[in-house]
C-alpha cells in the first residue's frame, strides 16, 4: 500500500496545526511513519486519501459501534440540520435522549449533556466536590478521564501517595488534590483514604479500564471501591465514556452489577458527533445550576445535530435485543483466532478481552494495571502495527490502546484479520 497523498497532506497540516493533528493520539509518534488521512468510511471500512481500504478496529476510538455512516444516524443529522443547527434554547429532542438514556442505565434519574468526555469527567468531579464539600480526588494510574487539569497526573515511581504533574501547565496546587492509586489494588486505595481522612470527595475510575489496553477489573475490585466510598462518605464516579452503551445496555453498572454515584458518558452516546454526558440520582444532579450551587454550562451543549445523532444511536442499540451478545461473539471469535496464530508462531503475548473490547500485549505476564501494561515489547508492537497496515487493517498507533469491535464487521473480515496477523507475526 502507498500513502503518498496522506504524506503530502500531513506535511501541509504540520505547517498550520501543531504536530499536524488535533489530538495527539492520531500522530504516529509511538510507531513511526506519518498518519493516514481518511477520505470517507462506511460500515467496517475506512477509505484513505490514497484510495486504500482499511478494516477499522478503532472506530473513532469507540463511538462507531454499529459501523461508520450508520444510516439512521446519518438521516437524523441531515433532517435536523435543515431545521437549524443551534439555538441555545431548549429543544424536545434533549428530553427524548435524556429519557431514553435514563431508562437504559441503572441507578440514574437525571442526565446532563455536554460536548466531550473530558467535559463530562471534569464536571462530574466538580459536582462531587461541591456535593461532598471536600477537595481531594483519587484516580488510578493508567486511567484516562480526558485532558482537564485534575486528571493529567500519572504515577511516577513511588508516587502513590502524592500526585505530581506530568504535563507542564498543570499547577502543583491542582496536582496536590489528585491522589494516585493502583488499578485492581484496593489496598492502595485504603492507604490513601486513611492518610487523607475526610478530605476525599470522589474516587473516579474506568470500571473496565480501556486506556492502557483493555483491563477488566479483578473480582471484588469495584465492589470494594463501592464499599470504601459508602463507608467514608466518598462519591464513586464510574467513567463510562468508553464502556457506556458498549459493554451492555446499562454499561458496567449493569454488566457487573455494581452501583456508582455519578456516571460519565461520551463516545457511543453521541453516535459519532461531539457529545458527553454525566448522570446520577436526582439528589446529586439537582446540586447543579440552575437548581443548585455547582456551576456548569455550555453554549453548544445539547446541540440538535449531536442530540439527533445520539438519539438515533441509542434507539438502535435499545431496539436490538441481541446487539451486545452479537458483539461479544464476534470479539470472542477474533480473540480465539488471534490466540491460535500467535501461539503457532511462538509469539510472547497476552490478550485481554471483555465484551467488544480487546487488546493484544506483547508480554507474557498478565496485564492488570499500568505497570504491567507498560511491560509490553514496543518494538514488536511497531512491526505488528505497520505489518497490519500493509495488509489493510487499522489498529490504534499505540500499544496502550483497546481495539473496538463494531457490529459492521463480518466473520469474513475477522478471518481476513486473523490470517493477516498470522502472516505478520511470522516476521517478528
Ligand atoms: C475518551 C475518554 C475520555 C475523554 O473523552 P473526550 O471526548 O476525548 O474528551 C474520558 N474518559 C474515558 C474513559 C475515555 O475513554
Amino acid at each position: 500500500m502507498l500513502y503518498q497523498r496522506s504524506s503530502q497532506l500531513f506535511a501541509e497540516a504540520e505547517k498550520v496545526i501543531p504536530g499536524g493533528v488535533n489530538s495527539p493520539v492520531r500522530a504516529f509518534k509511538a510507531v513511526g511513519g506519518t498518519p493516514i488521512f481518511v477520505q470517507r468510511a462506511k460500515g467496517a471500512y475506512m477509505y484513505d486519501e490514497d484510495g486504500n481500504r482499511l478494516i477499522d478496529y478503532i472506530n473513532s476510538w469507540g463511538p462507531m459501534i454499529l459501523g461508520h455512516a450508520f444510516e439512521p444516524v446519518v438521516q437524523a443529522v441531515i433532517e435536523k440540520a435543515k431545521l437549524g443547527t443551534s439555538f441555545g434554547m431548549p429543544t424536545e429532542l434533549e428530553t427524548q435522549i435524556a429519557a431514553l438514556a435514563v431508562s437504559m442505565v441503572p441507578n440514574i434519574d437525571k442526565i446532563r449533556f455536554v460536548n466531550s468526555g473530558t467535559e463530562a469527567c471534569m464536571s462530574a468531579v466538580r459536582l462531587a466536590r461541591g456535593y461532598t464539600k471536600k477537595d481531594k480526588i483519587i484516580k488510578f494510574a493508567g486511567c484516562y478521564h480526558g485532558h482537564s487539569d485534575s486528571f493529567l497526573i500519572q504515577a511516577g515511581s513511588g508516587a502513590v501517595t502524592f500526585g505530581s504533574p506530568n504535563s507542564p501547565g498543570v499547577t502543583a496546587g491542582t496536582a496536590k488534590d489528585t491522589l494516585l492509586a493502583k488499578y485492581n489494588d484496593l489496598e492502595s486505595v485504603k492507604i490513601l483514604i486513611e492518610a487523607n481522612k475526610n478530605e476525599i470527595a470522589t474516587i473516579i475510575v474506568e470500571p473496565v479500564a480501556g486506556n492502557m489496553g483493555c483491563i477488566p477489573p479483578n473480582n471484588g475490585f469495584l465492589e470494594g471501591l463501592r464499599q470504601l466510598c459508602t463507608d467514608n462518605g466518598i462519591l464513586l464516579i464510574f467513567d463510562e465514556v468508553m464502556t457506556g452503551f458498549r459493554l451492555a445496555r446499562g454499561g458496567v453498572q449493569e454488566l457487573l452489577n455494581v452501583d456508582a454515584d455519578i456516571i460519565c458518558f461520551g463516545k457511543v452516546i453521541g453516535g459519532g458527533l461531539p457529545v458527553g454526558a454525566f448522570a446520577a440520582r436526582a439528589e446529586i444532579m439537582d446540586y447543579l445550576a440552575p437548581l443548585g450551587p455547582v456551576y456548569q454550562a455550555g453554549t453548544l451543549s445539547g446541540n440538535p445535530l449531536a442530540m439527533a445523532a445520539g438519539l438515533a444511536m441509542l434507539q438502535a442499540l435499545n431496539n436490538d435485543a441481541a446487539i451486545f451478545e452479537r458483539l461479544e461473539e464476534k470479539t470472542a471469535y477474533l480473540h480465539k483466532g488471534i490466540d491460535a496464530v500467535l501461539k503457532a508462531n511462538n509469539v510472547v503475548y497476552t490478550i485481554n478481552r471483555i465484551g467488544s473490547m480487546i487488546s493484544v500485549h506483547f508480554d507474557a505476564t498478565p496485564v492488570v494495571d499500568f505497570k504491567t501494561a507498560a511491560n509490553g515489547d514496543n518494538e514488536t508492537f511497531k512491526k505488528f502495527f505497520h505489518g497490519l497496515l500493509q495488509e489493510g487493517i487499522y489498529i490504534a498507533p499505540s500499544a496502550y490502546e483497546t481495539w473496538f469491535i463494531t457490529d459492521a464487521l463480518t466473520y469474513e473480515d475477522l478471518d481476513f484479520t486473523i490470517r493477516a496477523i498470522d502472516k505478520v507475526s511470522k516476521t517478528f
